[in-house]
């Protein structure tokens, strides 16, 4: 066990999910073999991809010719928005494993509630066939407010094992975290430097850190997420910070300095609102 081993969290169904992985959102098709290939190289075992992203056969062709075992690799794939339902969501799953080259995934989400729909319950129901039928070893959903959540729980067997949510020191999602900690449902934060659409790597009280830790401002705010508990996938199409954010486990925040970092909260939402994305 070297010290740049990913820890694992138990998911409510008992799966064991890297705490660390590499996200593939705006990887361009055509270059997703290539800079898959480099992460799985640098250690990644965990990929965060969707259908709608249209870079599934890239990861699916990186994993063939990575001759990793399957059982070592962890895959999500998200169902999109416009198949949702119960019908639409088994064919979907389907185009996903072909295009991935898989017999199953890992992890297979609802992408959005898309609440005006009104079909993520009956998604869900679907999803739970779909985890029935070994498709998939976990089923979860992405973007869940708490109202959701609930209705889930109310309304069928299972629930879900995470939920992917946009998460950054400034949009920290504290209902949906402690929802998540009372329900056993862990948190994935997507966006987890902000889509480098905030200042979060010049914030003093992360490059105070870094300094410290002779780190990189990115470094410091990974490292935060995975101190809370947080499953993070962070995406570069750039080798060496690939690398740099792989490298988040030989070194720990103090808890005065997590605690500037908690503290910088500012409801700062980068991406789109749950209830008007449809
Ligand atoms: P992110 O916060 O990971 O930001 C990515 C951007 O940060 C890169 O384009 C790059 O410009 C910058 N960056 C990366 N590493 C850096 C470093 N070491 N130093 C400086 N800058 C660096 O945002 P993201 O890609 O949107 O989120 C991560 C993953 O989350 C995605 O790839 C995807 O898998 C997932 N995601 C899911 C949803 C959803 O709705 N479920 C939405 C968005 C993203």
């Amino acid at each position: 066990m070297g010290s740049m081993t990913v820890p694992t969290l138990t998911l409510n169904d008992g799966n064991e999910i890297p705490q660390l992985g590499f996200g593939v959102f705006l990887v361009d098709p055509a270059d997703t073999e290539r800079i898959v290939a480099d992460a799985l190289e640098i250690g990644y075992r965990h990929i965060d991809t969707a259908a709608i992203y249209g870079n599934e056969e890239g990861v699916g062709r990186a994993i063939a010719a990575s001759g990793i075992p399957r059982d070592e690799l962890f895959i999500t794939t998200k169902l999109w928005n416009a198949a949702q339902g119960t019908q639409s969501a088994y064919d979907a799953i389907d185009i996903s494993l072909e295009k991935l080259g898989l017999d199953q995934v890992d992890l297979y989400l609802i992408h959005w509630p898309t609440p005006k729909r009104d079909l993520y319950v009956e998604s869900w129901k679907a999803l739970e066939q779909i985890k029935a039928d070994g498709k998939t070893t976990s089923i979860g959903v992405s973007n869940f407010l708490v109202e959701y959540l609930e209705r889930l729980a109310t309304e069928t067997d299972t629930i879900p094992a995470v939920n992917q949510i946009e998460l950054h020191p400034y949009h920290q999602r504290p209902a949906e975290t402690a929802y998540g900690h009372d329900h056993g449902i862990v948190t994935e934060s997507w966006g987890p430097l902000g889509q480098g659409k905030y200042p979060l790597l010049e914030l003093p009280e992360v490059t105070s850190a870094a300094a410290a830790h002779e780190r990189t401002p990115a470094q410091v705010v990974l490292r935060w997420h995975i101190q809370q508990g947080h499953v993070i996938f962070p995406k570069s199409n750039n080798r060496a910070r690939i690398a740099e954010n792989f490298a988040l486990f030989d070194f720990e925040l103090t808890p005065d300095e997590q605690a500037a970092i908690g503290a910088l909260e500012r409801a700062g939402r980068v991406g789109g609102d749950p209830q008007e994305v449809n």
